[in-house]
Parts: C-alpha cells; sequence; structure tokens
C-alpha cells in the first residue's frame, strides 16, 4: 500500500523503470548498512513499498544527506536533512489494489516489486493506521456484499482499487471506492456499515475505472455519502482534498518544506510572484498573506478548479490560477514582457522542461525557490540555470518519505545578471 505518490501504480512502468535506472536513487552501499533493527516491516521482502526496510532511520537519513551533499557539490551547500522524530506511519494517503488468488481468497495491498501481483497486507508501518483499518475492514466486508474484486486478465470483477485520505489538522477521512462499474450493488447499506465501524469517515466516492490503464483513478466521481472532498489544513490555511487532486502525503513534514519555501522567496508584502506547477495552489495561497500579487500555473483541471476554491476559502484575493502546461505559459510571460519577482517551482518527478527554465531566464525573477521531488532532475535544471545568471544559494534537503529512497528538496536561487 506504500510508497505511491501519485494518481499511479507501485509497480513503474517500463519508462519509469528506465529513468530509475539511468538516474540511480540514494542506495545503501554496502548490506551492512542494514541495522539488524527487530522493527522490520514483515511485508520488506515481498512489498514494492520501502526500499529502507530493516535500516536504523538514523542511517537513512545519512545516506540520502551523502547522496544529496554528492549530487549538488558542483552547485551549492547542502544543508542537513530535515528528518521527521517519529518516521513511522506518516502517509496520510493510503491506497491498496485489490485482487483475489486462485484459491479464491481477498487480498488487499501493494504490489509485489515489478509485478501486479498484490501482497495482502494488514498493517504498513508508513501508513496512517486508521486509514489502513479501513481497507482492512472493507477486505473483510466484501464476502458478505458480494462485491467481487477485479480480475486485470479478464476484465470481469468490480473493485479495482481503495484509496484512503486523512486529513491531518481536521481528522475528515475520504474513502475512494475504484471500481470497474458504476454500480455498486446495495451501496447504502455498504456505506451504512463501512461508518458503523468508522464513524470518523465523513465522505464516500465512487470512482469509476473501466479502462485498461495503469492509473489508479478514473474520470469519474459518484458521491456516495458525505460532500465527495476532505478538508485539511497547513501553515494556517484550509484547503480542499478532492479524489483525483495531488496533496502532500506527509503533513507533518510538508508544512516544514512550505514554510522553508516561503522563507526563501524573502517576501516583503510587495512582490509578483508566480507559482508554477502549483497543484491545488497550497504554496501560492500560503505565501500571497506576505506577497503583493501571486500567479498559479497548473496542467490539471480538476487541481486548478480546487485552487480556485482554496484561495476564497482561505479569503486571498491577490491570487489568479491559470489552466496551462507551466512551460507554455511562461514562454507566454516572458514574450509579452511581464515582470516577476519571484518564481517559485514544484515540478513533477521529471523537472521541468528547456521551455519554462529558458522563459524563467528572460523573466530573469531576483530569487526562483526550486522544490523538487526528484534530485536528479534538480541537478539537470540547476545546470541549465546556474549557466544562464543564477546561483544555487543553498539546498535543504526533507525526509518526506521516510523507509524510501524518495527525497524533496528546497533549492534557493538568485540572479546574478547575464
Ligand atoms: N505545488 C503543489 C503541487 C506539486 S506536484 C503542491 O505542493 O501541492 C506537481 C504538480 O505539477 C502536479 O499538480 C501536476 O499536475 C503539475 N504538472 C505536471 N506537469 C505540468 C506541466 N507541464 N505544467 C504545469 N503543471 C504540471
Amino acid at each position: 500500500m506504500a510508497g505511491n505518490q501519485g494518481n499511479y501504480r507501485e509497480n513503474p512502468t517500463r519508462n519509469e523503470k528506465k529513468y530509475k535506472k539511468a538516474n540511480g536513487q540514494p542506495r545503501l552501499k554496502e548490506k551492512s548498512s542494514r541495522a539488524k533493527s527487530d522493527n522490520v516491516c514483515p511485508y520488506a521482502k515481498k512489498c514494492g513499498g520501502c526500499d529502507y526496510q530493516g535500516v536504523e532511520y538514523k542511517e537513512q537519513l545519512k545516506t540520502k544527506q551523502a547522496y544529496m551533499k554528492k549530487l549538488l557539490k558542483p552547485f551549492c551547500f547542502v544543508e542537513p536533512i530535515v528528518g521527521m522524530k517519529n518516521p513511522l506511519y506518516y502517509r496520510h494517503k493510503v491506497h491498496a489494489a485489490f485482487d483475489c488468488t486462485r484459491r479464491g481468497q481477498i487480498v488487499a495491498g501493494a504490489y509485489r516489486k515489478n509485478t501486479h501481483d498484490v501482497v495482502d497486507i494488514e498493517s504498513c508501518m508508513i501508513e496512517e493506521q486508521e486509514s489502513d483499518e479501513i481497507i482492512r475492514d472493507i477486505k473483510d466486508m466484501l464476502r458478505s456484499f458480494r462485491i467481487k474484486t477485479y480480475d486485470e486478465d479478464t476484465g470481469y470483477g468490480l473493485l479495482r482499487h481503495v484509496l484512503v485520505r486523512k486529513g491531518y489538522a481536521t481528522g475528515q477521512i475520504m474513502v475512494v471506492l475504484v471500481l470497474a462499474s458504476p454500480i455498486l450493488p446495495s451501496k447504502n447499506n455498504f456505506v451504512k456499515a463501512l461508518r458503523k465501524k468508522h464513524p470518523n469517515i465523513t465522505t464516500v466516492v465512487l470512482n469509476v475505472n473501466d479502462k485498461k490503464t495503469s492509473m489508479v483513478l478514473g474520470d469519474r466521481n459518484i458521491t456516495l455519502y458525505g460532500k465527495g472532498f476532505i478538508e485539511d489544513k497547513l501553515c494556517g490555511c484550509t484547503f480542499r482534498i478532492s479524489p483525483g487532486s495531488f496533496y502532500q502525503v506527509n503533513p507533518v513534514q510538508t508544512e516544514l518544506l512550505y514554510e522553508k519555501a516561503i522563507h526563501e522567496a524573502h517576501l516583503t508584502g510587495k512582490e509578483r510572484i508566480i507559482d508554477a506547477y502549483c497543484g491545488t495552489g497550497t504554496i501560492g495561497i500560503i505565501a500571497a498573506k506576505n506577497a503583493g500579487e501571486v500567479i498559479g500555473v497548473e496542467l490539471n483541471r480538476d487541481a486548478i478548479r480546487d485552487a480556485v476554491i482554496n484561495a476564497k476559502r482561505n479569503d486571498i484575493r491577490n491570487i489568479r490560477f491559470y489552466n496551462d502546461d507551466a512551460g507554455k505559459f511562461m514562454v507566454e510571460m516572458a514574450q509579452k514582457g511581464e515582470k516577476a519577482d519571484v518564481v517559485i517551482m514544484d515540478p513533477p518527478r521529471t523537472g521541468s522542461d528547456e521551455a519554462f527554465l529558458s522563459s524563467v531566464v528572460k523573466l530573469s525573477p531576483e530569487r526562483v525557490v526550486y522544490v523538487s521531488c526528484g534530485p536528479e532532475t534538480l541537478a539537470r535544471d540547476l545546470k541549465y540555470l546556474t549557466k544562464h545568471g543564477y546561483t544555487v544559494k543553498r539546498a535543504t534537503p526533507y525526509d518526506c518519505f521516510p523507509f524510501t529512497s524518495h527525497i524533496e528538496t528546497v533549492c534557493c536561487l538568485t540572479f546574478q545578471g547575464r
């Protein structure tokens, strides 16, 4: 159930595998660095979620720090990685794939590494515990409600995945049942029975995914109970989380990460900021309180819809959102001769592109704050920016994904002139 950051399955596609191989994640060098911890997850060898199971947390942080230091050596000083006080049960988005074995046993959990075989997981050490319990209970309820799991090979059956999101600050819980068809027999009784076991569930959504695809979610959402979304709070602002919108999975670290990103923007209340790859508008909305004006740009239409609602919800009026490709949008801004004082960019793992980066150089904002979830693409993009007039002041890694090899980084760049 772990390790899935987006609307994708756990196991990488062929392209993702190639990408991983070419770029190399921070792997532990020697087997001996795997401490003989008693705390090893029983699914460690089977499940594709955690690469660092059995490794002491201190050692994990050391490995990530050393990796970032080496990777960013040509550019800047790397501040000490910000780790977690308690690195367990941090994921507030929990996803389980459902399947049925040949013997007819229903299984729910993560995919075995590099396969589509579902590893039956009772509880996971990095997932929020109530969310895990909900998935366990759904698994137990399926038989009495005569709900069949979906079979990828034959296309028969109904339930494909379950997604649970819990608001860290609000405690609100959203359960998304991903079905191959919009019809869930005795849906009202199912929801009633589930809510009886878990009264904290505030909304249940049926997501229809009837395609042969490796995406978890389909396009259509039908609300079975509640509002169809939950809310959570970060850095004093309230955000709506819909089934498909991106929202960081580790709320404790996200708050620190966003605070740092905004701190690095050095806002005085007058600046014009571009929040690129803005998702549901989180960073821009938090920053807007201390800025003159914020422009958010994001490719995903649902995320932009949430961003507009989020701005209203927080009574932020000095922000505008655009549903567009960030690169294309920036090229147009540069062509129009628009100005920006700060660009905050938070691209996906694949990083930014030359259209975007070359327009940043044209606009030449005094500061660029690069929030990255892909260290190698960060290094690639820094190479471009430093060749074209920017200096990297510092980079601060954040451990948002303990027990996995993923690293988030906040990087601060300033314009020195062409
Ligand atoms: N800043 C947000 C989201 C970061 S995730 C947050 O902290 O929550 C990266 C975002 O980039 C996703 O929302 C994704 O939909 C968006 N994205 C991916 N490619 C893009 C592109 N070419 N142009 C604009 N946005 C893009």
